[in-house]
């Protein structure tokens, strides 16, 4: 068995895989070690030679931990116990979730066949996120401002845009608890989500289930006959629930939601695109908000050098990963978010908006009202030496 040399996991090695017990020992510890080590996600995957190799995501990116060689079935079929999952069926996709964790930390599993046997993955849902409020969020202080000016509104749609894993579920929970802090009398508070990563005190949480017909369209129409005062929409998918959440928001009520899109200034091409006019989207934006994390260095970093360092981009300071025993060996230690804050209302964007203005020509009226865009964000914090000219090239996928 070849593991890498974490501590917890040096007590895999000792595990005998003739035992009864060891399917469920590994799972505890694989768990455990998933736990301890701040991972988003634990995958399990066999490779065709009875081996299990399980990796874990950690910071946004898959590290190999151990490759397991015996008992691979049995080892998932135990998660799928765990999961309360149908241990005979492996031919189909299952997902459930782990009940009765003691330290807050939710976790889904979902297994899927392949060609060598069933391959499962953990989703584990931080419960150290659960009190995060605007302010903790590490954002910079000027958008902080902007985004407590504008939760503190009685209405609109804030959205949070960026890829998978840019965090924007974490801002989305951090804004439904500072509006609930924020509130002097009582609001109904209400969230549709897929799926639901973190209960919040005070909010009706609801999981849509689109295989049963319960979309977000449909959840969003029944929920706003019951005239919640605040809503938590998972994502804007389609056309037809960014028309409710914008008509919501027009008629008194607090919207906060994410969309796919890469720049602040692209969702407003998008919104457009999908046939929501441009007074509806002027008028019922409170902001757009556009997010990164990338890798923040580790203390045991090295200034850089040389222009190899600096892959050519114009930087005045930069820093190198270098890597140690506190950061695995990765260089790296926690995430940093890197985040655009985009103002419909501001001078120049607001009538870019009502004439269709193309992205660029919106993105340039943002950034003459005073918008930070992504591109000079993570300049600075390369400058400041928290992140690597490398990791913004791997997040932001630019060149310079
Ligand atoms: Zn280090």
């Amino acid at each position: 068995m070849t593991i890498s040399p974490t501590r917890q996991l040096d007590r895999l090695i000792h595990l005998d895989p003739k035992s009864d017990k060891f399917a469920v020992d590994v799972v505890q510890l694989l768990l455990e070690h998933a736990r301890q080590s701040r991972a988003s996600d634990l995958h399990l995957i066999p490779n065709g030679q009875k081996q299990l190799e399980v990796f874990c995501r950690i910071d946004g990116l898959l590290q190999r931990i151990a490759s397991i060689p015996s008992a691979a079935s049995n080892i998932v079929s135990r998660l799928k116990v765990l999961a309360e999952l149908l241990t005979y069926r492996t031919d189909v996709p299952q997902e459930g979730r782990i009940r009765g964790t003691t330290d807050g930390v939710e976790m889904r599993v979902s297994t899927f066949p392949t060609v060598h046997g069933e391959k499962a993955v953990v989703r584990l849902f931080a419960g150290s996120q659960q009190y995060l409020e605007m302010g903790d969020l590490s954002f910079p202080a000027d958008v902080t401002l902007r985004c407590q000016e504008w939760l503190a509104q009685p209405q609109g749609v804030l959205l949070v845009t960026g890829p998978a894993g840019a965090g924007k579920t974490t801002t989305l929970y951090a804004a439904l608890r500072q509006i609930q802090r924020q509130s002097l009398t009582p609001r109904s508070l209400c969230s549709l989500e897929d799926p639901i990563e973190s209960l919040v005190p005070g909010v009706a949480q609801s999981q849509i289930n689109p295989a049963a017909g319960f979309t977000y369209e449909v959840g969003l129409k029944s929920l706003l006959r019951q005239d919640p005062e605040v809503l938590m929409v998972g994502e804007i998918r389609d056309r037809g629930t960014a028309e409710i959440v914008f008509q919501a928001s027009l008629t008194g009520h607090q919207v906060l939601t994410t969309f796919h899109a890469g720049r602040a200034a692209e969702a407003c091409g998008r919104l457009l695109d999908m046939g929501i006019e441009p007074y509806i989207v002027k008028s019922g934006l409170l902001g757009i908000l556009s997010q990164r994390l990338v890798r923040r260095l580790c203390s045991c970093s090295r200034a850089a050098m040389s222009e190899d360092d600096r892959m050519g981009w114009p930087v005045t300071h930069a820093r190198v990963a270098v890597g140690c025993s506190e950061c695995d060996n990765t260089g790296y230690k926690g995430r940093l978010p890197l985040v655009e804050a985009l103002d419909p209302q501001a001078v120049g964007v607001g009538t870019a908006l009502l004439r269709r203005a193309d992205v660029q020509e919106i993105e340039k009226a943002a950034i003459e009202a005073g918008m930070v865009p992504l591109q000079r964000r993570v300049v600075a914090a390369i400058e400041a030496g928290q992140t690597t000219v490398q990791e913004a090239i791997r997040v932001l996928g630019i060149a310079k």
